[in-house]
């Protein structure tokens, strides 16, 4: 059962190198497991953006940071609701940094989980971080997990200077480096006090137009199911800005693809909001912060194995544009993160790059190259503002590497 009895109001992120307890801890903290898609649970590994919501509760007879639990009483007595979290939980496989970086583009705040019990840096450890640093996200605490598997105390003292190395310099220099045991539940409350005092709520302006940045979508019926029974489409996402309600029109940019003479172009859906889940209810309104689900009119084919993620909702009119091409300001790092650590060479004409925008990934080939901007096509369009950050991906071996951000003209 859930414990979970307020909306959540923050998204934090679990990031960190694939086996070091990332999945294991947002069980711990939230008593729900994220893996839940059965091919995840398979392979074991999050494919998708698991995402689970927990709240913090403080014992009123106690002090930080033993007061803090996810417990609805302890020994009896009735804890107090401190703040509803939702846990994005990013995959560690290294083929799936684009699904982290799209994650990324929703987090308020991370925790960096690093294995006490191997060397420091693991690569992912390293490139996500690399990509915390490049989206802005600052509010970071680290949990130095598998505390368990240390030998000695000097073993875990060594382990924790290595972590104190790696993260000078970097967005998260000066963040607490919290020991836990996630499969033991031990430290959770010390590792909660942290987040409380880390990873703030965002202000949020409820009063804007709604703006749904869409992070997943499924088709909820069952194979079979006959046309009467069949329900809408739905969308599960975060709230930038505004509130949404049960009845609202919404419209989702940059929407369907439409075939027509041999070309193809995406056009907005509208649709109603049908129902609301935040936290593990049904509500009447949403409000900006954790992940929420959203019930619509759509059609489930629409919205069937994530083929709306990327995507933005809100009110008719107020989305912005959709892009099928763009001119980008350019920042690229020194090298490429990871064990080979390669020199990044400028970005050239012609070659294909993978971008994350928002929580949208899309490949785009570059139309025009200078060193401080470039301009590139997309193959599929994206639906963004003017100054939304872009995460820049270029092929290098076998698979995608981070090498930049840029920032949308
Ligand atoms: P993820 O890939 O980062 O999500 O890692 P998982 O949460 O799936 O954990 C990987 C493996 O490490 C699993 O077998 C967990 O049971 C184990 N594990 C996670 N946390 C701990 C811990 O604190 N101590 C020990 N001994 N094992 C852990
Ligand atoms: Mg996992």
């Amino acid at each position: 059962m859930s414990n979970t009895n307020r909306q959540p109001e923050v998204n934090i992120g679990l990031v960190g190198h694939v086996d070091h307890g990332k999945t294991t801890l947002v069980q711990a903290l939230s008593g729900e497991w994220t893996d839940q898609h059965s091919e995840e649970m398979k392979r074991g590994i999050s494919i998708r953006l698991g995402y689970a919501d927990a709240t913090f509760r403080r014992r009123p007879d106690a002090d930080p940071p033993e007061c803090y639990t996810v417990e609805e009483s302890v020994d009896g007595e009735t804890t107090d609701v401190v703040r509803t979290v939702s846990f994005v939980d990013a995959p560690g496989h290294e083929t799936l940094m684009a699904t982290m970086l799209s994650g990324a583009s929703i987090m308020d705040g991370a925790v960096l989980v690093i294995g006490a019990n191997e060397p420091v840096p693991q690569a992912q450890t390293e490139e996500h971080l690399m990509a915390l640093d490049i989206i802005g996200i600052d509010n970071i605490v680290i949990a130095q997990n598998k505390i368990d598997l240390v030998r000695d105390r000097e073993a875990a003292m060594e382990n924790k200077r290595g972590i104190e190395a790696f993260i000078e310099g970097t967005v998260a220099e000066g963040a607490p480096i919290v020991p836990v045991s996630a499969q033991q539940e031990v430290n959770i409350d010390v590792l909660i006090d942290a987040i409380e005092r880390e990873i703030p709520t965002p202000e949020r302006d409820a009063d804007a137009d709604a703006r749904l940045q869409v992070a997943r979508s499924f088709d909820i019926n069952r194979p079979g199911t006959t046309a009467d029974g069949l329900m809408g489409g739905v969308i599960g996402g975060s709230l930038s800005q505004g509130r949404l309600h049960v009845e609202d029109e919404l419209e989702v940019r940059p929407g369907r693809e439409v075939e027509e003479g041999g070309q193809s172009e995406y056009r907005p859906v509208e649709t109603t909001v049908r129902s609301l889940q935040a936290g593990a209810e049904s509500v009447e309104e949403a409000t900006p912060g954790g992940l929420i689900g959203v019930g619509t009119g759509l059609d489930p084919s629409l919205t069937k194995g994530d083929a709306l993620a990327g995507q933005v909702a809100g009110p008719a009119g107020t989305l912005p544009p959709t892009r099928d091409s763009f001119v980008m300001d350019v920042d690229l790092l020194d090298r490429v993160v990871g064990e080979d650590a390669q020199e990044i060479e400028p970005i050239s004409t012609g070659e294909p790059l993978m971008l994350t925008v928002g929580t949208a990934t899309t490949v785009g080939s570059v139309t025009s190259a200078r060193d401080e901007e470039c301009e590139v096509a997309l193959k599929r369009p994206v639906c963004a503002p003017e100054g939304a950050k872009i995460a820049i991906n270029r092929r290098v071996g076998s698979r995608w590497r981070l090498i930049g951000v840029g920032t949308l003209r």
